[in-house]
């Protein structure tokens, strides 16, 4: 099968769909694989590696007009128009942007959304949100240690002793995870807070102490379980006692990073204007959930901007920002996946009684699947 890698087009997009790593699996299973030219280049990957694996080098039209097209994010409608009625499309495509789908649809290309795999053991290996927010969650660390003006760890020299950074972290999932592992390396000191019950444990096992919001009723543990491993939007009242403990938590931190998600909807406000003003001056908050609106209302998409004092990231794709490792693990995950569609003679075979590939299929023969 023809396989297609185009370089992306979306602003501040530095990834590639595959690497020399994984051209290679293909080309030793019979695949023919065309890169755009210039494809890796964000990545650190010139086109003479790509060809010292076998791929071809050619361009945007010919990788577009592929069989089976290979991209991180969904193709704007100029791509759309390279591409070929019939095709397929594996890609990170936001299985929540119902406009997009449908444009897929229309163009009558099979397309696969990674992000929608559901969080099951068997997919773990191409779990492209876990793979991208695990790079996020590190990134998120080091630039708020690159912005702080302060150092890190505790260090006791001649000069007299510095104290640890503080570090709160706000939702721990893959990012969040990743986040304290990573300042606990650069010697902070770290509280977390999350809804799911789980996760205190996690957190306590990274040396990192939970900050605990009981529950009063039944009916805010059972929200806080959450669905297939995600939160759901907790009950006002959950969220104000929270505010609260955060409020007291934040004053005390010289770092905040904030990872809070809720799929498909708009991320929850935990950093209030009113606690951004009672915090140290110089510390430094980190936004990760800022492309979904932010976790603090102060937050600016793809800016860092300074309110009362206090250094606000808004940096809406940290994963972006390690090029390299971020299109190596995401190449992987891709390989991971063409496993379930791809068959032993190399021929296109969609399973859709297979679950993540039932899950991740946005749209088919002209059909959106997903709405
Ligand atoms: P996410 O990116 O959807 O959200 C980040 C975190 O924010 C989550 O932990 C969420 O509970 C938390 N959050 C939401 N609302 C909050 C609030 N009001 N206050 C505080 N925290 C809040 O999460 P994720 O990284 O995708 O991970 C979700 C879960 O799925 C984790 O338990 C993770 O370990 C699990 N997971 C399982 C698999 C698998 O089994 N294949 C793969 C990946 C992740």
């Amino acid at each position: 099968m023809k396989i297609g890698i185009p370089a992306e087009t979306r602003s501040g997009e530095t990834r590639v769909a595959a690497t020399p790593e994984t051209i290679k699996k293909y080309i030793a299973a019979k695949h023919e694989v065309v890169v755009q030219s210039g494809a890796g280049i964000a990545a650190s990957i010139p086109d003479e590696a790509y060809l010292a694996v076998g791929a071809t080098i050619g361009s945007a039209e010919q990788a577009l007009g592929s069989e089976l097209v290979l991209k991180v994010r969904a193709p704007d409608s100029a791509e759309r128009a390279l591409m070929k009625s019939g095709s397929v499309l594996v890609g990170m495509l936001n299985p929540f942007d119902a406009d997009n789908t449908a444009a897929l649809a229309a163009a009558g290309i099979s397309a696969f959304a990674l992000e929608a795999a559901p969080r099951i053991t068997r997919a773990q290996s191409l779990d492209v949100l876990s793979s991208q927010a695990n790079i996020a969650g590190y990134k998120a660390v080091m630039m708020a240690a690159n912005t702080y003006g302060r150092f890190m760890p505790m260090l006791m020299t001649a000069a007299g002793t510095v104290k640890a950074a503080r570090v709160l972290i706000m939702g721990v999932g893959v990012a969040g995870l990743q986040a304290i592992a990573t300042a606990k390396r650069l010697g902070a000191v770290i509280e977390a807070s999350d809804v799911r019950p789980p996760v205190k444990e996690q957190v306590e096992s990274l040396g990192a102490k939970f900050i605990d919001v009981p529950f009063i009723t039944d009916e805010e543990k059972e929200i806080a379980q959450g669905v297939g491993g995600y939160a759901r939007p907790m009950p006002a009242d959950w969220m104000r006692r929270q505010a609260e403990l955060v409020h007291e938590r934040a004053k005390q931190a010289d770092i905040i990073i904030t990872t809070a998600l809720i799929p498909g909807r708009k991320a929850p406000i935990l950093i209030s204007e009113e606690t951004v003003k009672a915090m140290k001056p110089g510390s430094v908050i980190v936004d990760m959930a800022v492309e979904q609106g932010g976790n603090c209302p102060l937050s600016e998409s793809g800016k860092t901007v300074t309110k009362y004092g206090v250094h606000i990231i808004g940096e809406p794709n940290l994963a972006t920002l390690v090029p390299a490792d971020a299109s190596a693990l995401y190449a992987r995950n891709i390989l991971d996946f063409l496993k379930l569609i791809i068959n032993k003679d190399a021929g296109l075979e969609i399973n859709r009684e297979d679950e993540i590939v039932a899950a991740t299929l946005i749209c088919s023969g002209g059909e959106v699947l997903r709405k």
